[in-house]
């Protein structure tokens, strides 16, 4: 299905939303000092790494490859690497782990249930990343109002208690055509899979179109009900739910 390119409203980013976004990173740098930020090598990723890299290179950028993301993911993350001349460090998850997986429940043993999906998240998205960000002091993300009624209370600063990490949310109050306008300002890499009905791309296995106009989050896990789609990263989701990576 070709559905038509996200968001290309005309509304350029609002410049003091920017201003603010930058502020925040470099406040929170001097403030926490040691600042992890895990990209999704989504669409609010290719802001939030053209911010940190231009305006907060102290913050660690780091990507989970689970084994099942999509090649343009990977291709992406190339290009990423080439445009801003910095390798971004890449996670796998530990590969005993994800072979009892596969010897229990089957190379796809996702599709079999909640817990079974919830089980393969944890170990190829969940464990990888509290391995990642061991030693540091604050956790920046991409979360924004708009994505869900569930992101909807989320705060700019917040403790986050299950990682023991203040969690930072610099693009809170951008829109959706606010982060498209960005990217395509600045000319940011981004996943074709965008252009194609993917406004959020998990792993290919469990990452769909979705039609114009449909939650943006509707393509991930969509054979589950909408309360737990999630994978277990955000603490106001259902548990077991990190969902954007
Ligand atoms: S998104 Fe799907 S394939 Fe990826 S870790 Fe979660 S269940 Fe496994």
């Amino acid at each position: 299905m070709q559905v038509e390119a996200p968001e290309i409203a005309a509304a350029p980013a609002a410049s003091a939303k920017l201003a603010g976004s930058i502020r925040l990173l470099q406040d929170t740098v001097r403030d926490f000092g040691r600042v992890v930020y895990a990209s999704s090598l989504g669409a609010e990723a290719a802001v939030l790494t053209d911010l940190i890299f231009t305006h907060a290179p102290q913050v660690d950028i780091f990507t989970v490859d689970t084994g099942r993301l999509p090649e343009s993911t990977l291709e992406l993350l190339g290009r990423i690497e080439r445009r801003y001349q910095r390798r971004i460090r890449v996670v796998f998850p530990e590969a005993q782990r994800v072979q009892n997986y596969v010897a229990d429940h089957g190379i796809n043993g996702f599709y079999n249930g909640l817990p079974q999906r919830q089980a393969c998240c944890h170990i190829r998205k969940v464990e990888p990343f509290q391995r990642a960000i061991v030693g540091y002091n604050a956790w920046v993300t991409g979360v924004r109002h708009a994505q869900s009624a569930g992101r909807a209370q989320v705060r700019t600063l917040e403790w986050d208690a299950r990682y023991r990490l203040q969690k930072v949310n610099p693009l809170l109050e951008w829109s959706g055509a606010e982060i498209w306008n960005y990217i395509r300002q600045e000319k940011l890499p981004y996943n074709p899979l965008h252009d194609a009905g993917y406004p959020s791309i998990g792993c290919a296995p469990c990452t769909r179109a979705v039609e114009p106009g449909q939650d943006s989050r509707s393509g991930r896990w969509w054979w589950e009900s909408p309360e737990s789609r999630e994978c277990g990263l955000q603490p106001r989701q259902l548990p077991g739910s990190i969902s954007d990576l």
